[in-house]
């Protein structure tokens, strides 16, 4: 497992946390006593030395405290052999009485894309359900859709250094400094160096990513696809719409056009959004100026029911003006999780095949099927996270199995998916921690190894896939996911497709598929790591971060292609498509019972819910407990005083919180934290506040716009 020269117990790997994925140098002091020092990597592209708060205190979060060590059947200690048995008796037994659509597996963005694969291709090539979905569906699924169709394919055209080589960055639904803290450093540098550059941040609330902002959009939760369109009717009156670009690589643009001038004018948008006209104005005259643009975004803009939409309103307007496929230029997804883009990249995702392949076109199943030799292959796509817990709730799923993940706790409406897991005949859940709100539920726990003992690949939100090692031995009976799925579908008879012996047998296989017959019919597939496809276990090992689409001939660490440098996409037609997105207010507003917009976040030193992150004492002084931001206006409205108790209320639940008072957030509007977990907080949580609504297009749950209520509450 060691890479480096240097010295025998340095090992470089990539950080557990964030979409970023910055590149580890991890020197391992103590094996035993799980002792590492974390410095960040000076030769990974994606950090370059740097590392955040929570990627420099890795170090303190991975020791045996919390770890789940054995597998349990119904809270009673077993060994592998039985635990497996079960598992795969009560598969067989569901698939024998209710058929594939019985069964689920909800996944993880912290799945390594080996893990991954070997899930989905038990799932939907196997098992033969598209019934496999994962906590990215909460992540990024908005941005998967909105570049679909867009480029006809979920690529990213851009990299990290972009930010650096444009003249203006816009960030949108993206606290940065806090979420994706080293691409702000990043940021923050590059306008060190050149102050000339300019940052605008349109975010409901004022984050500490407005410390480097020239201009700060707060526009109102909801509507930036009307402050989007705003600016694409802007540009064409301005004559900065590139017609060449236009009329020779993409198409819609009529129709998109007419569909982003219903927004009305400046006054009109202005009062929606809930901005000052001069800065709406500023913003678009900016936009209009500077060549070399890059627009950043992350949940604000996925997680929205009409998130969707919101990502092709800001894609529309690189592709009018051309600023794709240069330096310095593009629409650029910020992942949230560490795996989140190697989970699509296999498909994970429960409407996606394999390999960014799709369930729409036969040829693609027909591929497939033959290159994993999968008779029983799904063939239509499976439910996604939101409709699958429902399913379970009503009794259409029978047997789920839940690895790395706590959507107890994450997913929106968790109350239902409480109610889903109890009624749900077997629960499975596979997961290094020893007690999470979802295993509460579990009838059989499977302890699954954890980011300091895992050994795979990661792919971070520039398309980059990394190595990530192990530090230590595995602990206690743990295993790695690849391994535990795997040996349960050698049990249920699926045998030699599942006969991995290493990550590096599945990663060479992954790589094999991307490159099936890629020319087939002359279409070509955006994702192809063909090239890394038979590389030896040595060259696996020693594999230095890359990114993908590989050029053919060449193998990892080898220049990547630009993408769309040409003009040429994946469409049919080899045109993007500008996106018409009419903006329609399709949330459910505040009423008389329910006042305020519930918006839900991160914090900058906790992550996800906090089974990793609690662990660290330095972490914890940040921020030690839930809180709800709570406007002044509105403190004294509702009386309402700073650190008091309240009352926060949806049409779903309630819950006793602390109260701080800040203008950091608009009037109307609260904001509270997503990782404080019913375990690890008196007060409670807010995935039970927040209403399941989904985007028509992406399914992913819109967790920032619930109407909520708030009152002061006295203790006696
Ligand atoms: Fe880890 Fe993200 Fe911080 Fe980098 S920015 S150290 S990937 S949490």
């Amino acid at each position: 497992i060691n890479i480096s020269n240097e010295h025998p117990k340095v090992i470089h790997t990539t950080c557990a946390y964030c979409g970023v994925g910055c590149g580890i140098k991890a020197t391992v002091t103590d094996k035993e006593l799980h002792l590492v020092d974390i410095e960040g990597r000076k030769d990974h592209p994606a950090n370059l030395g740097r590392l955040c708060s929570k990627g420099s205190a890795l170090g303190e979060t991975v020791s045996l405290e919390n770890r789940l060590l054995t597998p349990f059947i119904d809270e009673q200690r077993v060994g592998w052999d039985k635990a497996l048995d079960e598992v795969a008796n009560r598969l067989k037994a569901t698939l024998d009485e209710y058929g594939p659509e019985a069964v689920a597996l909800y996944g993880s963005g912290q799945l390594l894309t080996e893990d991954y694969y070997v899930a989905n291709k038990l799932m939907k090539g196997f098992i033969g359900t598209g019934n496999m979905d994962t906590n990215s569906r909460l992540c990024m699924a908005s941005t998967v859709a909105g570049q679909k169709r867009a480029f006809g394919s979920d690529t990213v055209p851009g990299s990290y250094e972009d930010l650096e080589l444009a003249d203006m960055v816009v960030l949108v639904g993206a606290n940065t400094a806090w979420c994706h803290p080293v691409l702000f450093q990043r940021i923050r540098a590059a306008k060190e160096q050149r102050p000339e550059m300019k940052v605008v941040v349109i975010d409901p609330r004022v984050t500490d990513t407005c410390d480097i902002a020239d201009l700060h959009l707060p526009l109102k939760s909801g509507t930036d696809t009307a402050l989007f369109n705003k600016l694409f009717s802007y540009l064409q009156k301005h004559n900065k719409v590139d017609t060449a670009y236009v009329d020779q690589h993409t198409q819609g643009f009529e129709e998109a056009l007419k569909a982003a001038e219903k927004v009305g004018d400046f006054s009109a948008v202005a009062e929606l959004c809930g901005v000052e006209k001069t800065a709406l104005k500023q913003f678009c005259q900016w936009f209009a100026d500077t060549d070399k643009v890059v627009t950043a975004w992350s949940q604000g803009v996925n997680q929205s029911v009409a998130g969707t939409d919101k990502v092709n309103a800001i894609v529309n307007c690189h592709l009018i003006t051309g600023r794709i496929g240069k330096p310095g230029t593009g629409p650029l997804s910020l992942t949230g999780q560490p795996n989140a883009m190697g989970g699509r990249e296999v498909g994970g995702l429960a409407n996606q095949l394999a390999a960014h392949m799709e369930f729409a076109n036969a040829e693609d199943i027909d591929r497939v099927r033959r290159f994993w030799n999968a008779p029983n292959i799904a063939r239509s796509p499976g439910k996604t996270a939101v409709d699958l817990f429902n399913a379970m709730d009503n009794g259409e799923i029978k047997f789920v199995w839940i690895m790395g993940t706590n959507p107890v706790v994450s997913m929106p409406d968790a109350n239902t998916v409480i109610s889903a897991l109890k009624k749900c005949p077997t629960v499975v859940v596979s997961d290094c921690i020893e007690k999470t709100d979802t295993s509460e539920f579990a009838h059989i726990r499977l302890p699954a190894a954890g980011w300091s003992e895992k050994d795979g690949t990661v792919t971070n939100s520039e398309r980059r896939i990394s190595r990530q090692r192990a530090l230590f031995d595995l602990s206690g009976e743990s295993k790695p996911d690849w391994w535990i799925i795997s040996r349960v579908a050698e049990k249920v008879g699926f045998g030699e497709a599942f006969d991995y012996q290493s990550s590096a047998d599945i990663f060479r296989e992954h790589a094999a598929l991307s490159a099936f017959e890629n020319n087939s019919q002359g279409r070509v597939r955006d994702f192809n790591i063909g090239a890394v496809a038979s590389i030896s276990d040595a060259e696996y090992e020693a594999l230095e971060p890359f990114q993908w689409p590989l050029i053919k001939g060449h193998k990892a660490a080898q220049p990547h292609t630009r993408l769309f440098a040409d003009g040429g996409y994946f469409t049919e037609t080899g045109r993007a498509t500008v996106v018409s997105t009419e903006f329609k207010v399709s949330y459910h507003q505040p009423n008389t019972d329910y006042p305020l917009l519930l918006n839900t976040g991160r914090v900058r030193d906790h992550w996800h819910t906090m089974t990793r992150t609690a662990l660290s004492p330095r972490l914890s002084q940040h921020m030690d407990e839930p809180f709800v931001e709570v406007h002044p206006d509105d403190a004294e409205k509702y009386g309402l005083a700073d650190q008091a108790l309240c009352r926060l209320s949806t049409a779903f639940d309630s819950i006793l919180i602390r109260v701080t008072v800040t203008p950091s957030v608009g009037k109307g509007n609260v904001f509270m934290p997503m990782h404080w977990t019913r375990q690890n907080s008196k007060t409670g949580h807010c995935g039970v506040l927040v209403k399941s609504a989904v985007d028509p297009w992406s399914k992913q749950p819109g967790c920032k716009h619930t109407p909520a209520s708030i009152e002061a509450v006295s203790l006696q």
